[in-house]
């Protein structure tokens, strides 16, 4: 446990080497992983459990289940793409439909918790928040390979679980924008990383509540920064993560928004657009070749 200024250690935070530069499949020259996180309520109760008896307070989460993920299944219909949805266990229990409609859709269903609880190292929730995570989704038959931390944070003890319980990839990390694979303190190789995109967190710029307020911005001003990061990206030849929320996203001005950027990126006709198992494996695949190739 870090105490002191003396305690912290004097070297990289993150230990694993540069991302290789391995090429995207059909000779894309980027990849966007989609990926959409489902809190609903969750995301008011993982602050306070008390908010649940706010009940306007709750209905931004319940917008979710209502409207915004319908909507967005929907248009991911129209465009004929497949995304991930990191969804809470707290939601595979209080909204079995929301899952089997994910589910009957084809998507992919990612872990984020049970009640969304912050990760913080030294937490004592840690390992339950991971272990009823996955009985909620075995309920409905999924044993994800992906994992997003709530409020995006993580620690040792975390990706060391994650690694444990045999998960293909993490969604998490800041620091890269490519796909690498994580190493342990020990020294050891942990799970995929996949790192996502903090200019495409929706909730950042698109939602302001009663106990979050935030200014709101246009979808000319939203537009225009995902569209330099996804064109730099492409020069780049290196990938983007979204972090979508269907309770933000699915709401109709941020809807608009979202269907004309993703018919950008589609009438770009080199970016891959896919799940973020798609893409971990796609790494993993390309990482054992490169190995091979090296012995
Ligand atoms: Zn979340």
């Amino acid at each position: 446990m870090i105490r002191s200024y003396d305690d912290v250690p004097v070297r990289p935070s993150n230990m694993a080497g540069p991302a290789p530069e391995f090429p995207w499949p059909d000779g894309k020259r980027a990849a966007m992983m989609l990926s959409f996180d489902i809190d609903a309520e969750t995301a008011m109760t993982s602050k306070d459990p008390a908010h649940a008896e706010k009940l306007v307070y709750m209905s931004y989460g319940g917008y979710e289940a209502r409207v915004g993920l319908p909507k967005i299944l929907e248009l991911l219909r129209e465009l004929n793409l497949k995304a991930t949805f990191f969804t809470t266990g707290w939601v595979a229990d209080a909204y079995p439909a929301m899952v089997e409609a994910v589910l009957k859709d084809g998507h992919e269903i990612g872990h984020h918790g049970y009640h969304h609880l912050l990760p913080d190292p030294g937490s004592p929730h840690i390992e339950s928040e991971l272990a009823k995570g996955f009985e909620a989704l075995a309920r409905h038959g999924v044993r994800p390979v992906g994992y997003r931390a709530p409020y995006g944070e993580s620690c040792e003890e975390l990706r060391t679980a994650l690694k444990r319980e045999g998960m293909l990839y993490s969604s998490s990390w800041r620091d890269d924008v490519r796909p690498y694979r994580q190493v342990l303190s020990d020294g050891s190789p942990g799970v995929v990383e996949l790192p996502p995109t903090a200019g495409y967190d929706d909730w950042t710029l698109g939602l302001s509540t009663r106990f979050g307020p935030r200014p709101v911005f246009p979808k000319e001003h939203i537009l225009s920064m995902w569209k330099d990061d996804l064109d730099e990206t492409r020069a780049w030849g290196a990938m983007v993560g979204t972090v979508l929320h269907p309770l933000v996203s699915g709401r109709p001005m941020r809807l608009r928004l979202l269907r004309t950027f993703l018919l950008y990126t589609l009438e770009c006709r080199d970016v891959w657009i896919a799940t973020g198992e798609q893409i971990a494996r796609h790494f993993e695949t390309c990482e054992a070749a490169a190995r091979g190739g090296a012995a």
